[in-house]
């Protein structure tokens, strides 16, 4: 959107998220071209010239886009099997049916995955795609070309894996990459995608799987391929107690203790779960900077246990929330996870205060910049920051009674969407996507949900 062209939000209340936390009861944004030129309380100063468009907000809450910063895209086609499993026999059931994909299929699963988040609020998403079987197309191409088309901020985290079921790994041999193959792609494709700018829409991070599925020699080499690029580093980290036990089996030492060893503990890393963590694992990570993608829906699912963010907070560990694969979180919704980070967390006899409402709408939008390295661009609404933020409606039977716009928006039932703005641009109206057809979307994911399920080995 041209910079001259204004777009004037007002009489809504507005939670933007700043550091000072400010609300405003009834206040006004104006967006010029893809960034905030101003917000407060009240109308919008008047005789601002290039005014092409005025929303009246009544009855909503604004916010800054969401943040989604873990995800599986892909596990869209495998939704709803292995139901009642833990991580690792999870994963045993899955591998050979994920395996199988190839682009159209793992194009679709994103536009599915992506369509989801979008509708939802979410501005900003991540795509940690690990998978790459041989000869099955340009995954990485079709996963970016999704969210473009949507016009999604994004980031693939481009994952890999090198340690098949005869290196005592946990995928398949026929699942994995070469340890040359998995770096030679992760840099192919930070060349060709990763924009560095202020206002980018797309970015790559480096992002082998799994200790339990990459050899250190891909944990150690890709996170200094990242650093050599200026790209970040994701992977997973202390998810269950058989990973912990796993790598005291393998490496004598935890999962954070390994990480730290083969230099993944940085400002530069953030790291799916985090569930499994002592002090000494929290305090590394308050200390190096690294960051934590909290995934409540997840964790629950699979019975992981539940990560110690109010601690994690406490010790000034960035913390983003996620929804992570669709094959663990069924609804693959993150204005959702903002209620159940916040109830997941206060689980437990006098944990009434552990996470507030407004911690955890700061998890799923401001913490979620932090992990992404993008804390100054996007995550709260502030002058010069980039046009990421969502209208939500709070004026109907579902939440009308609620005094508290920010309670009601994570406590009550998930809020309908009137608007989503990215970067100026507007890709929701009144729940539905205006960049995309969402009903076409859902026969592609049918088909090729339908289509990997042929191709499913027998038994698996
Ligand atoms: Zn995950």
């Amino acid at each position: 959107m041209n910079a001259a062209q204004r777009t004037v939000i007002e009489n809504c209340a507005i939670a933007t998220v700043d550091a000072a936390d400010t609300e405003y009861p009834s206040g006004h944004l104006v967006l010029a071209g893809n960034r905030i030129e101003s917000v407060g309380p009240g109308a919008a100063p008047a005789g601002l010239a290039g005014v092409v468009r005025r929303i009246d907000a009544t009855g909503h809450l604004a916010t800054p886009g969401l943040v989604n910063t873990h995800h599986h895209f892909y596990q869209w086609l495998t939704r709803g099997l292995a139901t009642d499993h833990n991580l690792f026999d999870w994963l045993v059931a899955l591998y050979p049916t994920w395996a199988r994909i190839d682009e159209p299929m793992v194009h679709a699963a994103a536009q599915g995955s992506l369509a989801t988040l979008a509708r939802g609020g979410v501005t900003t998403a991540i795509d940690h795609h690990y998978i790459y079987p041989r000869g099955s197309g340009d995954l990485s191409g079709a996963i970016i070309r999704a969210a473009r088309d949507m016009g999604v901020r994004f980031t693939l985290a481009r994952g890999s894996m090198d340690r098949g079921e005869s290196d005592g790994g946990l995928p398949p041999d026929f699942a994995v990459e070469t340890l040359d193959g998995a770096l030679a792609g992760t840099e192919e494709t930070i060349d060709r995608y990763h924009d560095a700018s202020f206002d980018a829409m797309t970015q790559v991070a480096a992002a082998p799987c799994s200790p339990f599925s990459i050899s250190t020699e891909l944990l150690r080499q890709g996170g200094e391929l990242a650093r050599r690029k200026g790209v970040r580093m994701h992977t997973h980290g202390s998810e269950t107690v058989e990973e912990e036990k796993w790598c005291h089996e393998l490496f004598g030492m935890g999962p954070t203790d390994y990480f730290e060893s083969t230099g993944w503990l940085g400002d530069d890393v953030w790291m799916a779960h985090c569930v499994h963590m002592n002090d000494a694992d929290i305090a590394a990570f308050a200390r190096t900077g690294t960051g934590v993608a909290h995934c409540p829906s997840s964790n629950a699912r699979l019975a992981a246990g539940i990560a110690r963010v109010p601690d994690m907070l406490a010790a000034g560990v960035p913390v983003g929330l996620g929804v992570d694969g669709s094959a663990s979180n069924e609804s693959g919704e993150l204005h959702t996870e903002l209620r159940n980070a916040l109830l997941i967390n206060r689980l437990g006899a006098h944990r009434e205060a552990a996470l507030t409402a407004r911690q955890a709408l700061r998890l799923g939008t401001y913490g979620g910049a932090q992990v992404l390295g993008r804390a100054t661009q996007i995550g709260s609404l502030e002058a010069g920051k980039l046009a990421d933020l969502v209208l939500w409606r709070l004026d109907t039977l579902a939440h009308a009674s609620i005094a508290d716009p920010v309670a009601a928006l994570v406590l009550g039932a998930a809020a309908p969407v009137t608007a989503s703005f990215v970067d100026g641009r507007q890709i929701v109206t009144d729940g539905r996507l205006t960049t995309v057809d969402e009903d076409a979307i859902a026969r592609s994911t049918r088909e090729s949900a339908r289509r990997l399920a042929r191709l499913r080995p027998s038994g698996g």
